[in-house]
């Protein structure tokens, strides 16, 4: 069975930065004709001049005819002139906001949304997106309910007292999130990971902690998978493509400590395709793919297209990623989708 389909976006990618960079781009590019980077690096990407270096970073180690599209790090500190600047950089597409301490890298995020609020209109009157990680950082709430937490603490004020702010939830994993999005107005979206599409914390937890499937927001529950799936392949479309896909050094992740983050853009078409199979939705991928991201940004489609078949094949135990190795979401399991190549037109 063949299947093909318009070349598809990836609105949410850690690229990283020096040497791993190529390695990443190259598994995004193979399957995606444009992807949102990611602006947490260390230290974070504060304006618009930092942000398009970190793209032009990027796009010198990317094949032709990639398009990779940039964010800024919403800080205590960014001013509504940077703000006006992005809104007027075709090349800066939003701005990112982590509550401090959050996730990897989010340390110089923010503590306190009301310190931002002309910040915030000016992002509103601009039409410049706001992507946010959806999680409180309250050490008194449980690590599986911060995202519920945080709809109701910070993302539903900041909605009401913003109405026409785009935003898009990054990474939703929960069917509250779920639920949020769907009573919202036109202005609120969501990313859906594969990961999150197909795996819950017990893929995480049960016979063993397996420290590849560990991100943020952790895995959660099936009834929330279910809600995702229903989302996703639904025919809403405020929820689109976004894997999150967040590579990090294999020691990085097998420690004591292990960071947050699945490298999923090797297998990323391959387990959504799974995901959309699994409920019948084959047909929706494209749409939640290649169509509603860029409509919701406000962005032209891709040229060409993606071919996927259904063949068996089996991911790399792991792949190079810079001087060191990374592990490949999935690694060693045999998927069910092979993306086979691309069409220019
Ligand atoms: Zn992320």
């Amino acid at each position: 069975m063949e299947l093909s389909i318009a070349t598809p976006d990836d609105w949410h990618v850690h690229f990283r930065d020096g040497r791993a960079v190529g390695d990443v781009v190259r598994e995004v590019s193979r399957q995606f004709g444009r992807a949102l980077a990611m602006p947490n690096l260390r230290p974070p990407l504060r304006t618009c001049a930092e942000a398009l270096a970190y793209r032009r970073r990027i796009l010198q180690v990317a094949p032709e005819g990639f398009e990779v599209v940039a964010t800024l790090y919403l800080t205590e500190q960014t001013t509504v002139g940077e703000i006006l600047e992005a809104a007027a950089s075709p090349s800066v597409v939003g701005v990112k906001f982590y509550p401090a301490g959050a996730t990897t890298h989010s340390e110089d995020g923010i503590s306190d949304l009301a310190t931002c609020e002309e910040v915030l209109s000016a992002m509103e009157e601009s039409g410049l997106p706001l992507l946010v990680h959806g999680e409180v950082v309250d050490d008194g709430v449980d690590i599986f309910d911060r995202e519920e937490r945080f709809l109701d603490e910070v993302l539903a004020p900041l909605v009401a007292r913003h109405p026409r702010l785009k935003v898009v939830l990054e990474h939703i994993t929960t069917r509250a999130a779920v639920d949020f999005v769907n009573a919202a107005g036109p202005s609120v979206a969501a990313t859906i990971t594969a990961h999150h599409l197909l795996h819950t914390r017990n893929d995480l937890l049960v016979g063993g902690i397996r420290p590849h499937f560990y991100c943020l927001p952790v895995l959660k529950r099936s009834q929330d998978r279910r809600a995702l799936l229903e989302a996703a392949t639904g025919e809403r479309r405020r929820f689109f493509l976004g894997t999150d896909s967040a590579p990090h050094e294999v020691g990085r992740k097998e420690s004591a400590c292990g960071c947050a983050g699945c490298y999923t853009s090797p297998v990323a078409l391959a387990l959504y395709a799974t995901a959309f199979e699994e409920n019948g939705a084959l047909d929706r991928l494209e749409d939640f793919a290649s169509r509603r991201g860029a409509d919701f940004y406000g962005l032209p489609y891709n040229g060409g297209r993606v071919r996927l078949r259904r063949e068996k094949w089996e991911v790399p135990a792991s792949m190079p990623f810079g001087a060191g190795r990374v592990i490949p979401f999935a690694a060693g399991r045999t998927l069910t989708w092979t993306v086979t190549g691309r069409d220019p037109i």
